[in-house]
């Protein structure tokens, strides 16, 4: 099929509303909505025509308008460390990732992976601009629909499906991370009505405490997100320690400003008691000298329930930013741990299937238009 050539769009994103509607106008009854919200996100079936305890006649209308997934997989890179990134295309083109992490929760004898995580786009490039990161480079392109977002765990559950034993159920996720391309929070209807999706008892069922929305900073919308009720994690990408050197990686830290970002997470941990994760990208010597660490930690020292998580960069290309060297990222993770700071160190196991936020993209597709 070619790009743009599908005009019917997906009942995947839809609500029980919304999914009553399009079953009344295919000639069936409201209680059908229930039926389409069971198939879709209890069993994960996207086809109406595998959803055999529909009406033939319902079926074949609710075909004519709607397609199984608007977006495909065009490209598939294994890690031998359990790591799967899919580059998946849009209907119009544009082209999206999403990745799969497979882990073991605990160390396990038999070497079974029980945790797994899918890390979720929201947007088609990024409006932040952040220095170091892939997707901002090309800008924003367009945000994506719930139904986009959504089609990423159908494109995940097939790759679950195919995995499983003869016999066996296949596994399905037990995390879900909000920390693909895009500013989550600048997409945040869409986002929300994607959440909600997943979420809701008529939804996927996912537990909100194992999902964790990743934002550039955006204070208001971190409020807005604190006051929607829900129990999702919230990861803060804070990355400097004084305003000037967070402008300078990350430009819409101009209009906003750290204290801003901690006040607005600090409010997120008061409303939901969720923990709030602060990102921190070791660029080398950029960010990443003892004064930054000792820094860090007096920032945050006395928020409660705060994590660090230390990522060394992943290179990107023309960035003219470096990766810190394992020297500094020792020192650095020492004086937050002899402050008394929760931190761990991201591994760098999606570095092979360049996993940092948009660099498949950018590999599969130079330009996006
Ligand atoms: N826009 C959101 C979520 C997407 S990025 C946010 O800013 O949080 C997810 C995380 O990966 C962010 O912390 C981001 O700063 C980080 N990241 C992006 N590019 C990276 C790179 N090249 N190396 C290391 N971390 C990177």
């Amino acid at each position: 099929m070619a790009a743009g050539s599908e005009t019917r769009t997906s009942l995947i994103g839809l609500n029980p509303d919304q999914l009553a509607k399009a079953a009344i106008e295919a000639g069936g009854k409201a209680f059908a909505g229930k039926q389409l919200a069971q198939w879709l996100y209890g069993r994960r079936v996207a086809d109406v025509a595998a959803m055999t305890n529909l009406p033939l006649e319902m079926r074949r209308k609710l075909a004519d308008n709607f397609c199984a997934m608007t977006s495909q997989v065009i490209a598939t890179q294994q890690s031998g460390e359990g790591t799967t990134k899919l580059g998946i295309r849009l209907n119009d083109g544009l082209v999206i990732e999403c990745v799969l992490m497979r882990e073991h929760s605990r160390q396990d004898a038999t070497g079974t992976w029980d945790r797994f995580t899918i890390c979720v786009s929201t947007q088609a490039g990024c409006a932040m601009g952040c220095r170091f990161c892939a997707s901002g480079k090309l800008g924003l392109k367009r945000h994506l629909t719930p139904g986009e977002i959504l089609e990423q765990f159908f494109h995940v559950a097939a790759l679950l499906a195919a995995e499983a034993a003869p016999g066996e159920q296949p596994k399905w996720l037990t995390n879900v991370v909000v920390m693909g391309m895009g500013e989550p929070l600048h997409n945040f209807d869409n986002l929300m009505s994607a959440l909600e999706t997943l979420n809701a008892p008529w939804g996927f069922r996912f537990g909100a405490r194992r999902v964790t929305v990743s934002t550039v900073g955006l204070p208001d919308r971190i409020s807005e997100l604190a006051n929607q009720g829900y129990q999702f994690n919230l990861a803060v990408s804070l990355h400097a320690t004084t305003d000037e050197q967070r402008t300078r990686l990350i430009p819409t830290n101009k209009a906003t400003g750290l204290k801003a970002i901690i006040d607005a997470a600090a409010y997120y941990y008061k409303t939901s008691r969720r923990e709030v994760t602060f990102e921190y990208t070791l660029v080398g010597e950029e960010n990443d000298s003892p004064g930054d660490a000792h820094r860090l930690a007096a920032l945050l020292f006395g928020f409660p329930g705060g994590n660090v998580n230390l990522i060394p960069m992943n290179p990107v290309e023309g960035s003219g930013l470096k990766e810190p060297s394992v020297q500094a990222v020792q020192e650095f993770t020492d004086i937050l741990r002899q402050a008394g700071v929760n931190v761990h160190v991201r591994r760098k196991r999606g570095r092979r299937v360049q996993a940092a936020c948009g660099q498949l993209r950018l590999q599969l597709e130079g330009g996006l238009g």
